[in-house]
């Protein structure tokens, strides 16, 4: 008892006549966030298929869906945080592989303080896609509607000229 209560007059005095000032935002970083803490998410545009099943499993309607001007990944999820419940199913039911095109990544330990929310601007998380990545999809997608035009007209070519061949 008498010891503890010295230690505690030392660790006191120590403090007070020691200040140090502080070295890092504390906002920043969580002091005691589970490992399992499912944070904010990461989103892979160029995995993701469109496929809006995040979208359509979110219980919280916190997933918008962006267009984007493709035919095949014509959507990608944008994530609205202060409505979000972490509750992870969007990442359980992303269908691409090996990896996840969302994913729980963390980052956002201020979002377990209940404080240090002064922006709450910045609580989506948006998918900022370059348009030189659009420029190159759609350059792909038009070589392959091209390519796939091009078969088809052989393949009508070869079938007309087989039914020549046969009216003969
Ligand atoms: S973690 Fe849950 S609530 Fe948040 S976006 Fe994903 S499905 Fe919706
Ligand atoms: S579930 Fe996955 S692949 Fe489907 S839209 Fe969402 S992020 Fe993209």
């Amino acid at each position: 008892m008498i010891f503890d209560i010295i230690s505690k007059t030392i660790r006191v005095a120590k403090a007070l006549t020691s200040p140090k000032p502080a070295k890092e935002d504390v906002s920043k970083i969580s002091l005691h966030h589970p490992s399992r803490y499912r944070g904010q998410h990461t989103i892979d545009y160029e995995t993701c298929i469109g496929c809006d099943s995040c979208n359509k499993i979110c219980p919280t309607h916190a997933i918008t869906m962006k267009r984007l001007p493709l035919k095949k990944q014509n959507i990608v999820p944008e994530v609205n945080l202060a409505t979000c419940i972490f509750c992870g199913l969007c990442e359980d039911v992303c269908p691409t592989k090996p990896d996840k095109s969302i994913v729980l990544s963390g980052g956002r330990y201020d979002m377990l303080s209940g404080g240090w929310h002064s922006d709450q601007d910045d609580f989506w998380v948006n998918v900022d896609i370059p348009q030189s990545y659009i420029d190159d999809r759609l350059e792909q997608e038009e070589a392959t509607r091209i390519k796939k035009e091009l078969a088809k007209k052989k393949k009508e070519a070869q079938l007309k000229a087989k039914k020549a061949e046969e009216e003969k």
